[in-house]
């Protein structure tokens, strides 16, 4: 197969964890026959620097012309003074925006050489983390409307959460494709005993089930699912949930299995053109020191292969290698334990590489 993937290397560690990510993909490229093309696509303070905005029109068309979208991360101090609306970040909203990335896909899943660094207790640990996380994205409680009044002498806020079905549909859609092609149980959370916009996203899952009868589905409020996701994470296969829900259980599920350098994320809108990119930023305190974790990076390459290029073999052999160099004792610093053989980036980058 021939793809095109537009490359955002970014800012501060980006360079660094994009590069080990395209030496993977190449390995991947010539094990499978594929051919992958990379275009480069500047976004963020690099692009400030070279274009005087952060998302120029060229790299814009460059990812909306591409098969897929890698991203490192954006931002860091020397771009903080920068006016609001030209901000690096501007550039990523921009894109998502564009893109019409409706739907985030964050797995949270543990490694169990890293058991360590995992914040619960051994027992339930143990029992293993390996869930994905469905967030929609671009509606809800941070699109509605926001005001603030001021009536009787005091201030008055208002926040408005509004879901229409089409909205609740896709993102549904999402979440039970990805459970086929996992263990086949979707959890829909939401909050229905009180909220109306649950109570619609309740029903209009209910309904896009009816489609995959295949899959499992469970519902859950949000509370509990708070809880459950400490108290025994095992029982998730897919989580599909609303925008305010989903940023902070994704948040949460991301923190119970360890460290942010090895999280990849997704995002989808219609069509399997995506935007992948590791769940942290630029880290400008380590940048350019050979310090940085590409694991993230590299396992949203592994992301990309297979919900944007259907490629599940080859994202089983990225996801194996990186399993086999964690075996292997390699640790990069964030992940680093006694006993590990302390690695920088490019170091990971090539032994993950020999193992695809
Ligand atoms: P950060 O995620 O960049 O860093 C937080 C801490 O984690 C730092 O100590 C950093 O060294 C460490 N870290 C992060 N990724 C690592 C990796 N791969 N390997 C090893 N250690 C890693 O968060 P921050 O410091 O709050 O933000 C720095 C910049 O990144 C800011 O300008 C912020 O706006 C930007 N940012 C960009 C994105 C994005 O591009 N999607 C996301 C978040 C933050």
């Amino acid at each position: 197969m021939k793809k095109t993937i537009a490359v955002i290397r970014g800012d501060g560690i980006g360079p660094e964890i994009v590069g080990e990510t395209l030496r993977v993909l190449d390995a991947v490229a010539e094990k499978f026959g594929h051919q992958f093309t990379y275009v480069e696509a500047p976004m963020g303070g690099n692009a400030i620097d070279a274009f005087g905005v952060p998302l120029p029109d060229s790299s814009l068309e460059t990812c909306l012309t591409a098969d897929s979208v890698l991203l490192g991360a954006v931002g860091g101090p020397k771009w903080d003074a920068q006016p609001s609306a030209n901000r690096p970040e501007r550039g990523l909203l921009k894109l998502r925006s564009a893109m019409g990335l409706y739907t985030n896909i964050r797995p949270a899943r543990m490694f169990s050489e890293l058991s360590a660094a995992c914040p619960l207790r051994a027992d339930i640990a143990a029992k293993g983390i390996d869930f994905v996380v469905v967030r929609e994205l671009i509606g809800g409680l941070y699109f509605g409307e926001h005001t603030t009044s001021e009536a009787d002498g005091e201030q008055k806020a208002v926040d408005v959460c509004s879901y229409a079905e089409h909205e609740i549909r896709r993102v549904a859609h999402v979440a039970f494709g990805m459970a086929r092609k996992r263990r086949k149980r979707v959890t829909s959370i939401d909050k229905s005993n009180v909220l109306d916009t649950s109570r619609l996203w309740r029903k209009t899952v209910e309904e896009v089930a009816k489609e995959y009868p295949d899959v499992e589905l469970l519902h859950m409020y949000v509370d509990n699912a708070a809880m459950q996701i400490v108290r025994d994470p095992s029982q998730f296969d897919v989580i599909v949930t609303e925008n305010l829900f989903g940023d902070i259980l994704s948040d949460e599920a991301s923190q119970i299995t360890g460290s942010i350098g090895m999280i990849p994320s997704s995002s989808m809108g219609e069509g399997t053109r995506g935007l992948y990119e590791p769940i942290h930023g630029s880290a400008p305190d380590i940048a350019g020191q050979n310090k940085a974790n590409p694991i993230g990076t590299i396992l949203a390459g592994a992301m990309m292969l297979r919900y944007s290029f259907d490629m599940a073999a080859e994202a089983g052999a990225v996801e194996a290698a990186v399993d086999a160099a964690l075996k292997a004792g390699f640790r990069c610093g964030d992940i680093w334990n006694q006993g590990g053989t302390l690695v920088g980036c490019r170091e990971m980058g090539a032994e993950i590489c020999r193992r695809i």
